[in-house]
Order: structure tokens, then sequence, then C-alpha cells
């Protein structure tokens, strides 16, 4: 059962939904991406078919071969010969629906990832707060591995042990009639108590999940603090909590299993005494000639082939609930509304000719989504001339991180408006917006790839010469060619480290790249040696040159180049003005805050 066990693997238990009419619209409403393979499907479903019925031909001849050994003659030839080219034909339609589906159902599954995927990164910052990144990387992982699954192997086999059942059925009355009765008679209590039984395994096998995602939980905690938890010596403590949990989780497994066990034994002892209850009778119905020897072959046959796919519907019913589960929750995510078209026909900056960068905040008032009722921006209000740098100091939790989101619209002002070169901020696309800034995070992000498509980040598509022209005005070109694969180089997982000083540059020269009119820039608190500290500064000079810059600014240097600085605290602007302005005022905020939180860094001459 690979679907189980990769499931099982991902430690993920999806949870069910009920079968009814408004889940099965959620399934049927997925299967608009099997619609470009249709052609493909409907062959698939008909070989499937044709396999089947093949399949239930075979206990027929079967039949008729052990009736025609009691007479002589070629007979037994025909038959047997027969039964091989069925068997031919059926392997080979099996081949061909196999294939098929599997083919079929990924082609739609990677359009559905593709989906899925685009909807999660069109998706506006307001969704991200209130999902954890755990729920979302499980739908893109282990819900569509339960959907792929339905369309590859869970679909078929469904369709398959109907046919069997129906078909058996049909073709075990037409036998004997008799016999037909004492099965039937029979299965009832065993569907009963295997649904029973059933439902009491799976309880306990999602409670098992639950345990063993609970020690998942504390593996993660303990590696992702791994230095504090030898800081602390506490890998004793650690092993204790990881092993009380792995005990729940094994008395838990342990009570599944002796269910499970108990289980297997009633359905086979159920099972085969029902054969042999049929057989005992058709023994009867032999002696007395009702019936011939192939006959009862070819209907014990038959009664195989149904309990056989009786027994997989029990399976089978969880199945598709998990799957409706997973259906659902795909759904849903595709259901949200996106902030954007990611991959607009004209290309976001193409659509905007350059802005100008002034910047206008009147009375912007904002509460975050995920904690209504408690404002962070209480009516700010201030106008920034294009080309200007304005600093944002203020203590920490005063909104300085909120207010520059808000300039790069990953929320929308509450209450006031935003104005960027005299329009609405709304009124723009967003994405075409947001290509006419950058964004210089403090904790510099790099992906695992050369230097150089680091740098191209910040404009994807960018020749070498823009490249090198971009580092060499961030003050890295030189140590970028100072290892030996120069721009090439790796970082990452697989590559080398870049210190942090180095990761700023890159950064910096990113943003150059960009080229953007607004430039927002989250000061890196680290201090760096006197060197890096020069290189680093001389280089967001460059970068802020002729752009309009707003700053969280933890440096001194910073505050004393800035046209504008502002001062927010508890989300007001309590003061504003120029370094030496604001330092002048006795028992002020700013001069308070200059005071404690700025250090020195080497001063560069002003542009
Ligand atoms: P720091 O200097 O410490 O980074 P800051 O001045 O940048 O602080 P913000 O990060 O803007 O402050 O946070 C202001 C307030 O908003 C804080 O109380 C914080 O808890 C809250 N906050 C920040 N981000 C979110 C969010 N995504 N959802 C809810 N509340 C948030």
């Amino acid at each position: 059962m690979a679907r189980n066990s990769r499931n099982d693997q991902a430690g993920v238990d999806l949870p069910k939904a009920p079968i009814n009419r408004e889940s099965m619209r959620e399934v049927l409403a997925l299967l608009r991406y099997l619609h470009p393979y249709r052609i493909r499907f409907v062959l698939a479903l008909l070989a499937l078919f044709g396999s089947n019925l093949l399949g239930l031909a075979f206990p027929f001849l079967a039949g008729k071969l052990i009736d025609a050994a009691t007479t002589p003659g070629p007979g037994i030839h025909r038959i047997a010969l027969a039964l091989i080219a069925v068997l031919a034909a059926q392997s080979s339609l099996s081949f061909f629906h196999a294939l098929s589906f599997a083919s079929v159902g990924q082609r739609g599954l990677v359009d559905l990832r593709r989906d899925t995927y685009s909807r999660l990164l069109s998706l506006p910052m307001a969704f991200f707060a209130r999902r954890r990144v755990g729920e979302l990387t499980s739908r893109l992982s282990a819900d569509l591995i339960q959907i792929e699954d339905t369309l590859i192997a869970l679909l078929p086999q469904f369709l398959r042990q109907m046919t069997l059942l129906a078909g058996g059925a049909v073709l075990i009355a037409l036998t004997s009639l008799k016999l037909s009765a004492i099965m039937l008679a029979s299965l009832p209590p065993i569907i009963v108590a295997a649904v029973l039984l059933g439902r009491r395994t799976r309880r306990v096998a999602r409670e098992a999940q639950d345990r063993l995602a609970d020690t998942a939980t504390i593996v993660e905690e303990t590696l992702q603090g791994i230095v504090n938890v030898k800081a602390f010596t506490n890998e004793a403590h650690e092993l204790q909590r990881y092993g009380t949990g792995l005990q729940s989780f094994l008395e838990t497994t342990l009570r599944g299993a002796r269910i499970r066990a108990a289980f297997v034994a009633f359905i086979v002892f159920a099972l085969f005494g029902t054969v042999v209850l049929v057989l005992w009778s058709g023994a009867r119905l032999l002696q007395s000639g009702e019936i011939t020897f192939g006959e009862l072959t070819r209907f014990l046959l038959y009664t195989t082939f149904v309990a056989g796919a009786l027994g997989q519907f029990a399976d089978l019913y969880s199945q598709i609930q998990k799957a409706i589960g997973s259906t659902q929750r795909v759904r849903e995510l595709l259901r949200e509304v996106p902030e954007c078209d990611p991959t607009p026909a004209v290309s976001p900056a193409d659509a905007l000719p350059r802005l100008q960068g002034s910047v206008e905040f009147e009375d912007v008032r904002f509460t975050y989504p995920s904690r209504p009722g408690v404002e962070i921006l209480k009516g700010i209000s201030f106008r920034a001339e294009p080309g200007t740098k304005v600093a944002v100091v203020g203590p920490s939790g005063a909104g300085k991180s909120t207010l520059l989101s808000l300039l790069l619209r990953l929320y929308d002002p509450t209450s006031g408006s935003l104005r960027i070169d005299g329009r609405d901020a709304r009124e723009y696309p967003v994405l075409s917006l947001r290509s006419r800034m950058a964004f210089v995070p403090q904790e510099i992000l790099l992906f695992g790839g050369s230097i150089a498509e680091n740098i191209a980040y910040g404009r994807p598509g960018a020749s070498q010469e823009e490249i090198e022209a971009a580092a060499r005005r961030a003050n890295a070109h030189a140590f970028i060619q100072g290892f030996p694969e120069g721009y090439a180089t790796l970082v990452g997982d697989r590559g080398i480290r870049l210190s942090g000083g180095q990761r700023q540059r890159i950064a910096i020269a990113r943003a150059i790249l960009r080229d953007p009119a607004i430039l927002i820039l989250d000061e890196a608190t680290s201090s760096l040696d006197s060197e890096s500290e020069r290189l680093i500064q001389e280089a967001l000079e460059s970068l802020m040159r002729g752009r309009t810059s707003f700053i969280i600014a933890h440096r001194l240097a910073t505050v004393r180049n800035a046209d504008r600085i502002l001062v927010l605290d508890g989300g007001h602007i309590v003061e504003s003005g120029t370094h030496a302005e604001l330092n002048a005022i006795e028992g002020g905020t700013y001069r308070h805050l200059a005071a404690l939180q700025f250090h020195d860094a080497p001063q560069t001459p002003q542009p």
C-alpha cells in the first residue's frame, strides 16, 4: 500500500471529510485539471473496464476447462489457449491503463501544484499572518500527495472493485442461485463487524499519529535551539521529554496493533468460514448432481473476487474520505483572494513609468488584521520629497517596521492615506509599485546559488556586466574577485558562507541593480569592524543617491546624514527634524535614544 506508507513517512495524518454533495462538488471542481488530458483519460477508463471484464471471463473459462476435463477430446486445449489469450489481452490492457492513469494524473497534478504555489505566492501578507508555514507546506506536500494518490491509484482501484463486485455478483447468481443465497446471507454480519472494527482501528491510528507528531515537535524544538540545550546542559532533560513522548506513542501503536490483529483474525475466519460453508453446500449440490464440478469451481472463484472487492471497500472508503479532506483544503487555498497576478502579461516594471519618489502619509492608522483591537500606527502624517533621506528611529515596538511595510504595500492602512507621487498607493498595480522599490532587510537572505544569481535577484535577467557594475558600486567586486570562482562562487548550504558585512554588500548590489525610485532599508544592528563599516557606508551612500530613502537607523552616521529624522514612539511621530535640531531638544526622545542606541560608525564625507 504505497499511498499509506508515503503519508506515514511524511508523519502527517490527514484529516478526513464526510462524503456528501458539497464535498463531491469540491472533488469534481478539481477534476477540471484532468480536462486537458481527457482523451487519454477516457481511453484509460475504457481499458480499465475491458481488463476487468476479461478478468471476469477468467473463472468462467476455468470452470469450462474443468468440465471439459471430464470428457475426452481436444476441448481442454482450446479452452486453455483461450485462457492464455484472455490473460495476454488483460495484461496488455492493464499496462495501458496503469500507464495512462499515471501519466494523466501526474500531468494534472503538476498543473495543480503550479496553480496552488502560484496562488500561495500571490496572497497578501495578511493571509500569511493567519497561517503557519508548516500548515501551508503540508498542503503543498501531504495534501497534494493524497490527491495524487487519488487520481493515480484510488480512482482506478475504486472503479476496478466496483466492476468486479457488480459483475461477480451477477455471474454468481447466474451460476447457482442456491449457493448465492448462502453466501449473501453470511455477508451482512461480516460487513457490520468489519466497519465497526475498522472505525476503531482508524481512531487509534490517528491517535498514534498525534503522539508521533508530538515527539516530532520535541525534536524540532530541541534541534532549533540546540545551542541553548547545550549551553544549559539540558541534553538529559530533552532526552527524557522525547522518551516520554515515544513511550506514549508506543502504547497507542500497540493498542492499535492488537485491534488490527483481532480484525485480521476475524476477517480470515469469517471469509474462509463463508468459503467453507459454500464449499460444503456446493459439495452436497455436486453429490446430488444439481451442479457440475466446473460450475462449483467457477462459483468459488467468483466468490473470492466478490469477497476480495468487499474487503477492499472499507479501506477505499477511508482513503476517499482523506482525499476529500485534502481536496477541500487545497481548494480553500485556491479560493483565497490574491493581491496580484504573479505572472502578468506585461512585466510589472514596464507597466509603470519611472516614479519621482515623493511619499506622503496622511493621518495613517493601522491595525494588524491578525491582532484586531491593537492599533499600531496612530495617525502618522509626513511628507518625503523625492531624493531625500528619511531616517526612522524609535524604541523597540514603536512601529518602525510596520510603517515601512505599509510603504511596500505589504499591508494597506486601516484608515488615512498613503500617496506616492501624489496618487493613492492603492491605485498602482501592486507588483509594478514594488518593482520601483528596493528593500534591504536586516536579515539578508541569500539563496543557494552563485553570487551572480544572488545579485541578479534584484533584477532577474540582468547581464553579467550590469551585475558586476552593481557589485563595484556596492564595494563588493573586490571580495568577490578574491574567490577562486569569482561571481560563479556558490553560496548557501553547498557553497561558502559569507560574512555579515559581505552579505550586506551583496544586498546593496541587489538594490543598486534594481535601480529603485524608493529605497527601504532596515539597517543591520550588528557592529562590524571599521573597515567593513566604511565600505558599507560608502556603498549605501552610492545606493541612496538620487532616491527617496527610508532607513530604520541604528548608526550615528546614518542619522547624521539624514535629511529628516522621524522619531516614532507608541505609534505616533513624536519628533521630526535633523540630527542637529533634534539633538538640541533638552529631554527629547531623540536625544535620549541617540545617547543610548546609536553606535558610531566611521564617518564618510557627505556626497
Ligand atoms: P523593532 O525596533 O523592535 O524592530 P519596530 O519599531 O520595528 O520594533 P514593529 O515591528 O513595527 O516595531 O512592531 C510594532 C508592533 O506591532 C509590535 O507591538 C509588534 O508586536 C506588532 N506587530 C508587528 N508585526 C506584527 C504582525 N505581523 N502581526 C501582529 N502584530 C505585529
